[in-house]
C-alpha cells in the first residue's frame, strides 16, 4: 500500500468533502465485530497478487481510514508480510472463520485498509477512485473501466 500515507493529503484531493460513514457488521462465525464509523480517506481496488490470494478473487475493494474511525470487538489473528513498497503490511482476520477484517502497513500504522465486503448489505457508499497494481489484473477480472489505473503503485504514493 501507499506508504507515507498518514496525512490528509493523500489521495482524493478533488474530493474535499470526505465521506462519512457509520456501519457495523460481524464476520462470518460472529465471533468478531468490526466497526467503522467516521472519515473514509480514499477508495481503491487492488489487483496485486497479495490481494488476489487474500479474497481469492480478482482484486481487493478497500476504503481506507483514520486507525481511530476502526473498532474491533473479538479475538483476531493476523499475519504479516513484506508488500512491494518494502513496507511490512499486515492481515488481520478473524481466527475461526478466517473472513478478512483490516490490512495495515508498517508505513502508515494510523491507516486502516477496510475490505469493503465486510460491510455486504450496508456498502453501497463505496466509490473507488483507482484501480492500482494493474500490472498483475487478470482480462477476465473486470473492474469499472471509468477507473483510472496505476500499473502499481500510485506514482505521486510511489516516491514519497
Ligand atoms: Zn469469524
Ligand atoms: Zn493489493
Amino acid at each position: 500500500m501507499p506508504q507515507g500515507a498518514g496525512h490528509a493529503s493523500f489521495c482524493g484531493m478533488s474530493k474535499p468533502d470526505r465521506l462519512m460513514v457509520d456501519v457495523t457488521a460481524a464476520c462470518a462465525c460472529g465471533a468478531v465485530e468490526m466497526t467503522l464509523r467516521g472519515r473514509v480517506l480514499s477508495m481503491l481496488v487492488c489487483s496485486c497478487p497479495d490481494c488476489q490470494r487474500a479474497t481469492g478473487t480478482g482484486h481487493s475493494t478497500v476504503a481506507l481510514a483514520p486507525a481511530e474511525a476502526v473498532t474491533v470487538n473479538g479475538t483476531t489473528a493476523n499475519f504479516a508480510r513484506p508488500a512491494d513498497s518494502g513496507a511490512i503490511f499486515t492481515r488481520h482476520f478473524c481466527p475461526t472463520c478466517g473472513t478478512p477484517l483490516y490490512g495495515q502497513s508498517s508505513r502508515a500504522p494510523d491507516l486502516h485498509m477496510i475490505p469493503v465486503g465486510f460491510f455486504a448489505g450496508q456498502n453501497q457508499w463505496f466509490d473507488p477512485t483507482q484501480l492500482i497494481f494493474a500490472r498483475s489484473q487478470q482480462a477476465r477480472d473486470s473492474v469499472a473501466d471509468h477507473l483510472p489505473v496505476h500499473q502499481t503503485y500510485r506514482e505521486r504514493d510511489a516516491t514519497r
